[in-house]
């Protein structure tokens, strides 16, 4: 089934989908292939801090002007994926308020709001703050659903004619002379390989630039950084939490719908599929975070992640904090005299907008089109549907007790009805397509008691035809390995204890044995 379209976009992560769109609302047709789900990349593997540009206003002052332009965007055109939950950097006496006097001149220049707090006003807004602060600054920092963000960027670009090809892999860029014309691509899943032809070919791969860029012989310098973060089984603070020093590893707090997301550390990392999050990184970011927020100490984590950041880097520097967080926009054509192909890489979740409009402007001017962009002023189509939590309670508390649809995950309030919907669109394809619609495993038990709920419903669907999901026990043991990663590392205390629980209860209740233990292999 060869393919052909205007604009061939690879990589579904916050960029991808976010050009997808742009060029949708330009009329431009366009294509995305994405090798796994959307924010299967760093996009689903972040903090999820709607930056203020507070943290790169002293070092980094465009990044920082770009930061804030679009936390104002986003607020606007997707208010139900943000939380605003206001930000504090918050000096310890160590820290000293020399620096948070440079901090708010900046925040000033760069146009982000910048109030200075005393110590008392600070605790009395957060009580679990370290008593012993000397000041903080309020900033307009907030928290952003980075899942809802990318599909409905996608699901919005789909409606206007974008084709979207989910679990289908970029093998290699089909070049003619100083041309490229298209992709070769492989589905994931049914193994089937064809052409998509297409004049233009934008690599939005992130952190995998340079494996696209590989397969016709171009490099581009960027330094990979693994970071690390824990996430806490309660919300242990109201607002974000940063340190009123120069950015540096374990320095901020987000809050994220019931819990907290700890990070992060930075570490230079080569391999892009598997990494894990070490027993030092734990203990680097408890101890470090524990300073501004003393409880952490005795916080329950339910688990630990962690992404790969593409760094843009001209020469050499073993200090990655001080590489921009900027981003780059490349024309091969230009540079490599390989017409038709454009890397964009780099940047931010929150500034993936930016950098779409940025792409879609260089490919209209290069197409003789005279198009405006829109996506700063057009809201995605969930805006003022409820999605947070307290939504969810409401919706609960109003349905009479008869009529409450079967909840799926009882930690985050899943009720079926909602996976159904997502399940009767026809577009899942793998277990985590549905998680990542969803808020379904993502509380303390880790899927432990939803996630085989879930493969029940998927597998009656199976039945009525609707969708290929093989094995369910299969994909359960996987799910399983893929969540043990990360809590192992934190599995100490009741975490360790829930565990056995649910080890026990798969283990003893179901049967469930490790592949190799299987006779025969599958079950
Ligand atoms: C630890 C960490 C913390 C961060 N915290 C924040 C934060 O709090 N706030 C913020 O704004 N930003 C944050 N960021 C940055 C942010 O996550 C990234 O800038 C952003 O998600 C990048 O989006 P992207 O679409 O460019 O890349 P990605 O999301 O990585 O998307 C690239 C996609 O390309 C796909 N792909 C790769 N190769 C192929 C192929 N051959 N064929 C098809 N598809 C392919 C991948 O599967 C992937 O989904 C953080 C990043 C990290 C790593």
């Amino acid at each position: 089934m060869d393919l052909q379209t205007e604009v061939l976009i690879i990589g579904g992560g916050a960029t991808g989908a976010g050009i997808a769109r742009d060029l949708a609302m330009r009329g431009i047709p366009s294509a995305l292939v994405e090798k796994g789900d959307f924010t299967s990349g760093a996009s689903g593997r972040n903090q999820g801090l709607l930056h203020s540009g507070g943290r790169y206003a002293v070092n980094d002052p465009e990044a920082a002007r770009e930061c804030i332009a679009e936390n104002r965007i986003l607020r606007r055109i997707a208010p139900h994926c943000i939380e605003d939950t206001g930000g504090l950097f918050v000096s310890l006496p160590e820290d000293g308020l020399e620096y948070q006097a440079t901090f708010i001149r900046a925040c000033e220049a760069a146009g982000i709001e910048a109030l200075s707090l005393s110590p008392r006003e600070t605790l009395s807004m957060e009580p679990k703050l370290n008593p012993k602060l000397i000041g903080a600054v309020q900033v307009p920092d907030g928290a952003v659903d980075p899942f809802t963000l990318v599909v409905e960027n996608a699901r919005d670009a789909e409606s206007r004619g974008s084709r979207l090809l989910l679990h289908t892999e970029v093998t290699t860029i089909v070049r003619t002379g100083g041309r490229v014309t298209g992709a070769r691509v492989r589905d994931r899943i049914t193994g089937e390989e064809f052409t998509i032809s297409a004049p233009w070919v934008v690599n939005a791969t992130g952190a995998w630039a340079n494996h696209i860029l590989g397969t016709v012989g171009l490099k581009i310098g960027i330094a990979l950084s693994k970071g690390s973060m824990l996430i806490t089984n309660t919300r242990l603070t109201e607002r974000v939490i940063n340190r009123c020093r120069p950015p540096a590893s374990g320095d901020i707090i987000v809050p994220n719908d019931t819990v907290s997301i700890l990070g992060t550390t930075s570490m230079r990392s080569d391999d892009l599929e598997y990494y894990e999050v070490t027993p030092e990184e734990v203990s680097f970011l408890v101890n470090e975070l524990a300073q501004a927020v003393p409880a952490i100490r005795n916080e329950r984590f339910t688990r630990a992640y962690a992404g790969v950041r593409p760094l843009v880097q001209e020469g050499e520097t073993d200090d990655d904090r001080g590489i921009s967080r900027g981003f780059v926009l490349i024309d091969h054509g230009e540079r490599d005299g390989l017409a038709g192909l454009v890397t964009i890489t780099g940047g931010k979740l929150i500034t993936y907008r930016l950098m779409a409009e940025k792409i879609v402007d260089f490919l209209c001017e290069r197409m003789g089109l005279h198009v405006p962009c829109r996506t700063h002023l057009q809201r995605l189509p969930g805006a003022g549907l409820g999605h947070t939590l307290k939504d969810r309670l409401l919706k609960l508390r109003r349905q009479v007790p008869a009529s409450r649809s079967e909840i799926l995950c009882d930690c985050e309030l899943v009720p079926r009805e909602s996976v159904d919907a997502i399940l009767r669109e026809g577009k899942v394809r793998a277990l985590q397509d549905v998680l990542h619609r969803t808020r379904l495993a993502k509380g303390t038990c880790q899927g432990g008691f939803c996630v085989y709920r879930l493969l029940g419903v998927m597998n009656e669907m199976h039945r009525e035809g609707r969708l290929g999901v093989g094995s369910s026990n299969r994909i359960l043991k996987e799910f399983l390995e893929e969540r043990w990663k990360g809590i192992r590392p934190v599995l100490w205390g009741i975490s360790l204890k829930e565990e056995e629980l649910i080890e026990s209860i798969y283990k003893g209740l179901f049967n469930l044995k490790p592949e190799d233990e299987t006779p025969g292999g599958q079950p």
